[in-house]
Parts: C-alpha cells; structure tokens; sequence
C-alpha cells in the first residue's frame, strides 16, 4: 500500500473517469466561486447542482471530450468549509486538482473497493465511496459543518466536495475530495491504522519488515511499543480535540474510523524517499499564477485571473512541464495546531521541549454508519473473540473505546492491558 502513484495519462484504464471527476470540479467549483458570497440557508445543505457535458458543449458548459453527467452536492456548504474553517485559496484549490496528471494509486488500498487519487502536489486526495457512504455524508453534513464551525482544529477528515460522475452506460461514480494528512515534502518512515480493537488487528511483521510503506494496525503498534510522545501541553491539546471528536462520532452513529498516524523521523530524514521531489505537471507557468482571488464580480480583476487560471489548468489545452514540489511547508496547515509543525505535530518530552519525530495524525474512513449489515458482524465475530474487542461494536462503545486507546498511545497513559486479547 505505497503512499505514491502511478501518472495517470491517456491510456490509463480510468483516465476517462479522472478526466470526467476533473472537469465537473473545475466547472461547478468555478461556477459557485464566481458568485457572491451569502450566508448559508437550510436548503444549500441538500443542494445538488446538475451539469450535463458532451463533446459540442453549450452556453452552460464548455466541450469536454467525452459525453457525462456531473453532480456537485451542497457547493455552498462546501465553499464556505473551504474558504472559513479550512482556509483553502479558491484559486490554488482548483488549479492543485484540476491539473493534466494526477496520481493515481492507493489503488484500493482498503477493503471497501474505494479508489484513491491524489492531486499532483499531494495535498488532495480524491476517494471514491459508496452511495451509502455518499448518501450519510449529506444527511450528517449540517453536523458535520457545525462541528468544524466549532471545533477550527479537528482532527476528522476535512472534505472539500462531494460530487458523483455518471458515464454513458449508467455507472454512477460518488467521490469524495479530502485533505492529503502526509505531507509531500517528508518522508513518512512508520504508518499506522489505529482503531482501538485488537482482534485481527495486525499487519505482518515478517512482511513490514520488507516494506517499510506498509499500513500496520494496533497490535503492531502495541507489540513494538509505540507511544505518541508529546509533553503535558500538546497532549491535553490532543486529548481533548480527540473527546470532542470521538463524541461527534458516537453522535453521528457511526464506526470503523480509525486514527492515521504517520511518523517521520527527523535523524532519519528524507533519504529513502522513493517519490520524485519532481513532479511532472500541466504547465511550467502554474506557479506564477497561484495568487488570491476572492472573486467580486465578473468584470473585477479577480474574476479576470479565476477565468486565466480555469484556461490554464484546463486538461485538453495543456502541455506537461515540470513543478517541484515545496521544500518547506507553506499554505493552510499553519493555521491549526495539530498540523502546525512541517505540516504536522512535532514530538515534545516532559518539559515541552522538542523532539526528533513528527506525527501526521488525522481521524479518517469517518462515513460507516453501523446498520443491520454491522451488527451481523459484530454477532458472528463476537461469536469467536472477545465481543468488546473485535473491529464492529456499537457508535457509543466504538467511540468511547477509541477514544479510550488513544489515551493510551500517549505517553503517560496507562497502556494497553485491556484492550488486549488474553
Ligand atoms: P476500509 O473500509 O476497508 O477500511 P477504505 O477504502 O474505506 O477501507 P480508508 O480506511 O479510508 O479506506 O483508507 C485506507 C488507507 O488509505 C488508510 O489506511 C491510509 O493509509 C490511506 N488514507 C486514507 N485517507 C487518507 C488521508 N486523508 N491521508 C493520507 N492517507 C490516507
Ligand atoms: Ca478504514
Ligand atoms: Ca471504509
């Protein structure tokens, strides 16, 4: 399960469906960014906007190069996540994912099917999900939006669209656009997938051994006595961003999230970086271009650079050239504490003084509501193993379990006893 991609280009199986999710962003995003701003109502939380592309193309749509039909969900909403609590630039949101190549790959690194597509910089991650998945995130996008309203620092998924694709032949294709938590400019030498439950809960050791980019679990976390090292100051922080956000999850009903954390080590630095720190891209020129633009009105000088920009990064009329990827970290991180340092929260001992490893954490795979099909799982599971400590138990257990472990993962907790199998 590497962290990196392949190119996507002309003659990848899915370029049609990356072309198709690209152009419906960068045309729906474009449209919503071009009008004024205005307060939310009630009715923008169950919007869904309607675009019908085809080759010839039309006062509303531009040609594409293929024949679909795009859906942007609750842009307003969306927008205003974007632009108030996750600090995103209009701008450098579109050109980042509208670009000629994205990544693909992560293939489909989980077992739900879901496919994964990383912008070219890799801030962004385009996740394919369910309906159900889909049809839950509007249902809980008011609390979801209260929540980051409220809570700036969050550790939950930051989404930045919901949008679906139909091809021709009638497949429906629901997507998801999320925050990248790994940086592109470090290595991440250790990742783990951390849930709270202990039973199958192990990723091979003999083979993490051979590949350092494996995705281990909570029992290789325990049995290679992992701690989230952090001082009494970032681990208050944390511990009690983590309460506020296992209970919106408890609330929400839902299970099976888990906690990514990505360890770099500074000594270690980013020597067996096995991606290219350049990226090959869509123009040479992208760069230059990157700059705020709050869009007024449609003659504003603003509004002038939005529609150079949506010509620039347009696929169909682009060469490639070459960008580096950032050295340093830039952008929105900066303004939330658990991202702060080089993208990420930097270790701390007893007297809060730095130390050498930084942890990427973010709480992820948040769109499981536990149904009928769970509550078999967990009847059949529990059948063999201890009914606390499997993967499926009940929103209010899973949560309080969750949040229970992670508690545990940071120094000074009271470690793993019980949440082992005997
Ligand atoms: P399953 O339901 O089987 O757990 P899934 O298809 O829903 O799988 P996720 O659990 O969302 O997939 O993610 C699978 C893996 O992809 C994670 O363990 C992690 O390695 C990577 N991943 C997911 N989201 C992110 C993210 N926001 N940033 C970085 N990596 C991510
Ligand atoms: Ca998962
Ligand atoms: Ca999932």
């Amino acid at each position: 399960q590497p962290l990196v991609g392949n190119l996507i280009g002309e003659d990848h199986v899915n370029y049609v469906l990356m072309y198709n999710m690209l152009t419906g962003i960068r045309i729906a995003v474009s449209r919503c960014q071009a009008k004024i701003r205005r307060p939310l109502t009630d009715d923008d939380f169950a919007a869904c906007h309607k675009f019908s592309f085809d080759i010839v193309g039309n006062e509303l749509t531009p040609s594409a190069k293929y024949d679909f039909k795009f859906k942007d969900y609750a842009p307003w909403v969306f927008r205003e996540l974007r632009e108030d609590y996750f600090h995103l630039d209009p701008a450098d949101y579109l050109l980042s994912l509208t670009a000629k190549y994205i990544l693909s790959e992560l293939g489909s690194p989980g077992k739900s099917g879901s496919f994964f597509y990383f912008s070219r910089d890799y801030r962004f991650i385009i996740k394919t999900i369910h309906h159900n998945e889909h049809k839950f995130l509007r249902n809980v996008l008011k609390k979801y939006h209260e929540h980051v309203k409220s809570n700036p620092h969050t550790l939950i998924s930051r989404f930045y669209g919901l949008h679906r694709v139909k091809l021709p032949r009638g497949r429906k294709i629901h997507f998801v656009i999320m925050n990248n938590l790994f940086p592109p400019h470090k290595d991440i030498h250790e990742t783990f997938d951390l849930k709270g439950s202990t039973v199958g809960r192990e990723y091979p050791e003999e083979k993490a051994a051979r590949n350092p980019r494996a995705v281990m679990k909570d029992l290789n976390w325990i049995n290679r006595g992992k701690t989230l090292e952090l001082g009494p100051e970032k681990r208050a922080l944390l511990t009690e961003q983590l309460r506020r956000d296992s209970e919106l999850l408890k609330e929400l009903h839902v299970m099976d999230y888990s906690l990514l954390v990505g360890i770099h080590h500074m000594k270690r630095g980013n020597r067996d970086n096995v991606r290219s720190n350049t990226l090959k891209v869509f123009s040479p020129e992208v760069s230059l271009i990157r700059r705020k633009t709050q869009v007024k009105g449609p003659s504003s000088p603003e509004a002038i650079a939005m529609r150079r920009i949506m010509r620039e990064s347009d696929p169909q009329r682009l060469g490639s050239g070459t960008i580096k990827l950032p050295d340093e970290d830039t952008g929105e991180r900066q303004h939330f504490i658990f991202y702060q340092n080089e993208g990420g929260l930097r270790a701390t001992d007893e007297a809060n003084a730095e130390m050498d490893t930084i942890y990427y954490l973010g709480v992820i795979d948040i769109l499981t509501p536990y149904n009928s099909l769970k509550k078999v799982e967990h009847f059949w599971k529990g059948l063999s193993a201890d009914r606390h400590k499997i993967s499926p138990v009940p929103p209010t257990e899973y949560g309080e379990r969750f949040f229970s472990f992670m508690k545990a993962c940071m120094r000074g907790g009271e470690g793993y006893s019980r949440f082992k199998s005997e």
